[in-house]
């Protein structure tokens, strides 16, 4: 919590849960991965936090954009990025917007299949590839999956294909899994695309481009590594995997670029109990899963939640959202301690909300609008 967003809530009182988002706070974060990896490009990932204010301040400080759409990359063009500092960072893409994106002057795309480098290369032909391979997401509290990315062997066949259908193979790409709390995280995908580099110079093929992805944490109930720990295990094994023949190097960070930057104001709506005499007491709040905390989902990310009450005495409560579903339960199997004086009408403070939140509220799910966003 800054003390402009301190000021930002007790002078313009603003009615309804919002998110309050500190532009300083993204500069000084973009700054701080600039300096921890200063031949590293880094892409804003445009999904944790589409705001306008937030593309323009950091296409200002010269940031590129990681895209997954032709509406996120018009925002990131009218935010005054110009289109080489754009990639769409997709894998799944229609071919009709891969020819859009390229009409705007996009060259730079990502795949994990030969059927996507087809498209791209009768919509986009003669640009930018980088093939994106599988990582376990150990050590991430919100794993991506295997939804995105090839087995390292069949990217070869990949990246070999796309040179050969005229595509330029310009490298590798992978995500370690969002909110990584492990710095060598990265180490065992970066071993894996050395290995690529290897396999396709020896076809003839001259890979140049690392993609590191996301994962920088932002910082919720734990302490993580700082941005400089993260910075040092990356370029160690950077080095220790290719040697002196190093590739370019670009980031992808979304969550450790703006979570830290932003607060939810919300409002006890309710306090109650399931009968007399229980100890855990259930509070919900105006704003819940639906309403852009949707990563509270089996509570992997732990946001800190702080009243106004001071150093009262606390005991545990289950938090719940306002709508009727009973799936709007923030957090239950790990309760928070909150004040025994907490009543009906307290203001909350969401700590660490700038990321994924009101891209991820429903539009009008019983008639709540929305989270609202103000970026000062
Ligand atoms: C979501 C996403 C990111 C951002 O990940 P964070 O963990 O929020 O930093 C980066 N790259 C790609 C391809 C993504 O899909």
């Amino acid at each position: 919590m800054t003390d402009r967003i301190a000021d930002f809530l007790r002078t313009r009182r603003p009615e309804g849960p919002c998110l309050v988002v500190d532009l300083d706070v993204v500069r000084d974060n973009f700054l701080a991965f600039r300096r921890a990896m200063p031949d590293t490009r880094v892409f804003y990932a445009v999904k944790a936090n589409p705001a306008p204010e937030v593309l323009k301040a950091l296409a200002e400080l010269g940031s590129c954009f990681d895209c997954a759409s032709v509406q996120e990359i018009e925002m990131a063009l009218e935010a005054g990025a110009t289109p080489d500092r754009i990639s769409f960072g997709n894998t799944i893409k229609k071919e009709r917007d891969v020819a859009r994106a390229f009409a705007l002057g996009i060259n730079m795309f990502s795949v994990d299949c030969e059927a996507e480098v087809e498209k791209i290369a009768r919509a986009a032909p003669g640009t930018r590839v980088f093939c994106r391979i599988l990582c376990d997401g150990a050590g991430a509290e919100w794993p991506l999956s295997r939804k995105f990315g090839c087995e390292p062997e069949m990217a070869v066949d990949v990246l070999e294909h796309a040179h050969r259908v005229g595509l330029d193979a310009y490298g590798v790409s992978f995500h370690v899994g969002s909110q990584q709390g492990n710095t060598g995280a990265w180490d065992g995908a970066l071993a894996s695309a050395a290995k690529l580099f290897r396999e396709l110079a020896e076809r003839g093929v001259t890979l140049r481009m690392v993609n590191l992805g996301g994962g920088f944490p932002a910082k919720y109930l734990k302490d993580v590594p700082g941005v400089p720990s993260y910075g040092r295990a990356i370029l160690d094994s950077v080095h220790r995997h290719f040697g002196n023949r190093l590739p370019e190097t670009i980031i992808e960070p979304g969550r450790g670029m703006v979570g830290s930057a932003g607060v939810i104001k919300a409002e006890v709506v309710l306090i109650s109990r399931k009968q007399a005499g229980d100890d855990v007491r259930w509070v919900y709040l105006d704003i819940g899963k639906f309403g852009g905390l949707a990563e509270t989902m089996d509570e992997a990310i732990r946001y800190p939640i702080r009243t106004l009450r001071g150093d009262d005495e606390t005991a545990p409560c289950i938090i719940a959202g306002p709508t009727c579903d009973s799936a709007d339960v923030l957090y239950e199997k790990t309760p928070y301690a909150l004040p025994l004086s907490l009543e009906i009408g307290d203001e909350v403070l969401i700590e660490g909300t700038g990321a994924y939140t009101t891209t991820y509220s429903a539009v009008a799910f019983n008639g709540f609008p929305p989270l609202k966003a103000y970026v000062i």
